[in-house]
């Protein structure tokens, strides 16, 4: 059985293998892609340190990082359940989805998020080429230009707010007849005069020329009128996704599916800690990803010290 076995291989799970096999301890990752959602990025410019770097040559540098430690990398394999120790002190078995199970004193989970996408024409086509999905990465590069956020909730309202202090012009477009953001986030937005927000609107399309996006195209579903806006970038804030539907049913969940962990990564079950976007860490980024993923591998080596001898 492994020490440690991590389940996730994005910038969480390599921090967490990283860690723990730097305590001469038998570590594991289990990835069905490894890098994870860095290697959907372009420009990363906000990992501390790092100037400016892309997506694939990150991930890349996650994954050497690792190999250098004696580290059992088991690439392109998915969990598909987690089975709790039957007694305290036991083992805690992930099993694969390629029938294997895999048994490990401690398992950290680190299976990230995925953004929800609005699966409109010019979505995928204009993918990092004017549509965005974190205001916190992407938001710099629009300095000046016009925007659109996608989604009236608090992370649509928070990111016109945020956007709006970068950018020329920010159009929010909300699919319901109001804004579902806590009242304090809308009075913030109404109070800004650089934003416009559509409600009762559907995007049917974001347009696009010369690889580059340049206009949404929504409905009004009051009067079935169809408008265009004119922009530069597309911010579609309509939910983050933890990819944790495999842990139903054994490790707590917030309302949302995100692990809930507390302070030293520790889940509701002994042995088992949890790391970034797929828990309820506050601000899902790479650099918090990967210091959670730390501090989770921390705790699952103090949690090892700890094991009754037997
Ligand atoms: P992830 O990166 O999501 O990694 C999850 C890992 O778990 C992957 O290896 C995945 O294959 C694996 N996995 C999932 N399910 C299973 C399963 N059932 N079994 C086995 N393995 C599984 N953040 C920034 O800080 N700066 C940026 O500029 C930036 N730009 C971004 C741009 C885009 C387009 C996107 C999508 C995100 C961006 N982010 C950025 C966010 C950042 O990528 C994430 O916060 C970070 O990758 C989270 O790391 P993680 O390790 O928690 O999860």
């Amino acid at each position: 059985p492994y020490d440690v076995l991590i389940v996730g291989g994005g910038p969480a799970g390599a921090a967490a293998a990283v860690y723990a096999a730097r305590k001469g301890i038998r570590t594991g990752v289990a990835a069905e892609r490894f890098g994870g959602q860095v290697n959907d990025t372009l420009a990363i410019e906000n990992y501390i340190s790092v100037l400016e770097t892309d997506g694939p040559k990150f991930a890349a540098a996650l994954e050497a990082h690792t190999r250098a430690y004696d580290v059992d990398i088991m690439n392109l394999q998915r969990a598909d359940k987690l089975i709790p120790a039957s007694e305290p002190g036991g083992l805690v078995g992930v099993q694969l989805a390629n029938g294997a199970t895999l048994q490990s004193k401690t398992v950290i989970l680190s299976t990230g998020a995925r953004w929800r996408n609005v699966n409109v024409p010019g979505e995928a086509e204009y993918k990092n080429k004017g549509v965005a999905y974190c205001p916190h990465c992407d938001g710099p590069l629009f300095k000046g230009k016009r925007v659109s956020v996608i989604g009236g909730g608090n992370s649509g309202v928070e990111a016109a707010i945020d956007l709006a202090g970068i950018v020329a012009h920010v159009t929010l477009i909300e699919f319901a007849d109001q804004l579902k953001a806590d009242a304090v986030l809308v009075n913030k937005l109404k109070s800004l005069p650089n934003v416009v927000v559509h409600t009762n609107a559907q995007t049917t399309e974001i347009t696009g020329a010369d690889g580059k996006v340049n206009g949404l195209r929504y409905k009004d579903r009051a009067t079935g009128e169809e408008h265009l806006v004119a922009l530069e970038g597309v911010f579609v804030q309509i939910g983050l996704v933890p990819n944790t539907e495999w842990l139903k049913g054994t490790v707590e969940l917030s309302k949302f599916g995100e692990v809930i962990v507390d302070a030293h990564g520790r889940t509701n079950l002994p042995g088992v800690f949890a790391a970034g976007d797929c828990t309820t860490v506050p601000f899902k980024q790479i650099v918090i990803a990967a210091g959670d993923g730390s501090k989770a591998a921390l705790s699952a080596f103090d949690h090892l010290i700890r094991m009754p001898v037997v």
